[in-house]
């Protein structure tokens, strides 16, 4: 890989972060695919420059111009496997949008995602924070992850409890710059119980029939919800909510 190649020079951030700050980096390139991947930090290497990894932008905030190299992680992938019975594995690249990721799973009739609808960002780095809303988290359906070892250079599948979740929190975060995560993989089903225990979602739901309600109901509410309470930051460049929510989560008969 050379500069003149797939590297490209100070380009701006601006619109690949959820801030919308317009800050630059040095070096700029946007991964398709594991190997890809590799090449990138290679070159980062011996260029002596930092890599910053980037997904969509909606968790970081740059304090100014990247003076390394920012790789874009866009490795798509979407695919089912292991489908039996009521359950399935729903198979991501980490650089598919989250979103469109959990309307998907829901518009095929599976649960266990819908009510992470409209967290911003990509899959890939959805299990750093374990991203969660509305009662519901990442681990609660994550098999593993498939990423690159930047320690030893290997491909390496960490199972849900190799993670370390807990809340807003994962290994990947304890050992920052380790792990480039490229796949995740999520247990699905098209009967678990749905998750509706958090309060906007009983208020949401007050006297309608739930005996039909399918997943993309659900997602549809989780976004009604969202709407009503943060702005689109695709409108206004927000960061959503930057502090961790320990005490608003409905407890059953606490109303
Ligand atoms: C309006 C708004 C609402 C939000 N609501 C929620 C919410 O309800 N719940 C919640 O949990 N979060 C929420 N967030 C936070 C954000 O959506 C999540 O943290 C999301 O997972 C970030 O994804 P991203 O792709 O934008 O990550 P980025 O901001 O691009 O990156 C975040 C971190 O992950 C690292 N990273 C990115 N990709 C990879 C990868 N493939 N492998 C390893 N590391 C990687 C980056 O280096 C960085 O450290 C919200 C944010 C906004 C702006």
């Amino acid at each position: 890989m050379t500069r003149s190649g797939e590297i490209r020079e100070n380009v701006s951030l601006g619109t690949m972060n959820s801030l919308g700050i317009e800050a630059r980096a040095r070096y700029f390139v946007s991964v398709t695919t594991v190997e890809a991947l590799r090449r990138a930090l290679a070159w980062a290497s011996e260029a002596s420059v930092e890599p910053l990894l980037l997904g969509g932008g909606s968790n970081l905030v740059f304090a100014g111009d990247y003076p390394g190299l920012v790789i874009r992680i866009a490795i798509a992938r979407r695919c089912w496997e292991q489908v039996s019975g009521d359950e399935a594995t729903l198979v991501l690249g980490a650089g598919e949008n989250w979103h469109e990721s959990v309307l998907y799973a829901a518009s095929s009739g599976y649960r266990g995602i819908e009510n992470l609808a409209l967290i911003p960002g990509t899959v890939g780095a959805a299990p750093v924070q374990n991203i969660g809303a509305y009662g519901t988290e990442l681990q609660d359906t994550l098999v593993d992850i498939r990423a690159l070892d930047r320690q030893t250079g290997n491909e390496v599948v960490l199972t849900n409890s190799l993670c370390h979740f807990s809340y807003r929190d994962s290994v990947f975060k304890h050992e920052p710059g380790r792990y480039v995560i490229t796949e995740v993989r999520l247990r699905l089903s098209r009967t678990r119980p749905f998750s509706l225990d958090y309060r906007d979602l009983c208020d949401y739901f007050d006297g309608q029939d739930l005996r039909d309600l399918t997943p993309l109901d659900v997602a549809s509410a989780v976004m009604a919800v969202r709407r009503r309470k943060l702005p689109d930051p695709e409108q206004l460049p927000n960061a959503g909510s930057f502090f961790k929510n320990q005490l608003c989560q409905w407890q059953p008969g606490s109303h």
